[in-house]
């Protein structure tokens, strides 16, 4: 099967990342995750007490030149560092994800990350997950998909992935949150998320993890020979 970029979109925990771990697994494509790479950032500004509101470009640019964020492959694992620390848990930190959407809505933010992930899409064979890969990042990529599920469907998968952590959260505070979030992304001026002209839609409400992987595989392969009478059916 020749190697394709699959982009994957969509509102907070709709499920995009750990399918894309696993379709990119059975592909053997690299995983990008680049809220993990918004994510970081923000944790580098709370640490150097940057406030988003006032940041300049020129601030931006001098933080992420002095710590880069890279994304590394740790026993077959993604992790994301700042500078030579990996922060792969803390970004995970209600904190974090309070504070994530305001400092991806700046665009300088925006032009960094954006330059990262087009390089990493040099040697295609590549499934990257977040908010515009479609639309910005990748807009040519030969496979997109949005991915949707309703709020409460969502904030019950993150409530049980939370628990599994060991961490209790009420379900309303997460579903409150998940609305926030996808309300934020959805209306700044820079790369708001919104599905591409020419994404397939995918909704996992009622669909179980190993039926959403499948359904990405299956349609890969049509995606891959770019017939375009078959994506014509396919949608
Ligand atoms: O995917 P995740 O929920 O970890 O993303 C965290 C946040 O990063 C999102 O809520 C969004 O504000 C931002 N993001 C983005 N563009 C992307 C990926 C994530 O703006 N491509």
């Amino acid at each position: 099967m020749k190697k394709i970029i699959i982009a994957l979109d969509g509102p907070a925990a709709s499920g995009k990342s750990t399918t894309a771990r696993l379709v990119s697994r059975q592909l053997g494509y690299i995983y990008v995750d680049t809220g993990a790479m918004y994510r970081a950032v923000t944790l580098l500004f709370q640490e150097k007490a940057v406030r988003p509101a006032d940041v300049t470009e020129n601030q931006v640019r001098l933080l992420l030149s002095e710590t880069p964020v890279s994304l590394k492959i740790v026993d077959s694992v993604q992790h994301v560092f700042l500078g030579s620390r990996d922060v792969s848990e803390e970004i995970r930190s209600a904190s974090v994800t309070a504070a994530v959407s305001e400092v991806a809505a700046i665009p300088s933010v925006r032009k960094e990350m954006v330059r990262l992930q087009q390089a990493m899409g040099k040697e295609k064979g590549l499934v990257m997950d977040g908010r515009d890969i479609g639309t910005v990042v990748f807009p040519d990529a030969e496979m997109k998909v949005f991915m949707i599920a309703d709020p409460e469907a969502r904030a019950h998968r993150r409530k049980l992935e939370l628990e599994a952590k060991g961490q209790t959260v009420d379900f309303d505070t997460l579903l409150k949150e998940i609305k926030h979030r996808d309300h934020l992304d959805s209306t700044r001026d820079d790369s708001p998320l919104r599905q591409a002209e020419d994404a397939i839609t995918l909704d996992t409400s009622h669909l179980t993890l190993d039926q959403q992987v499948a359904w990405i595989i299956n349609k890969a392969k049509f995606f891959a020979e770019g017939s375009p009478d078959r994506l014509q059916k396919i949608n």
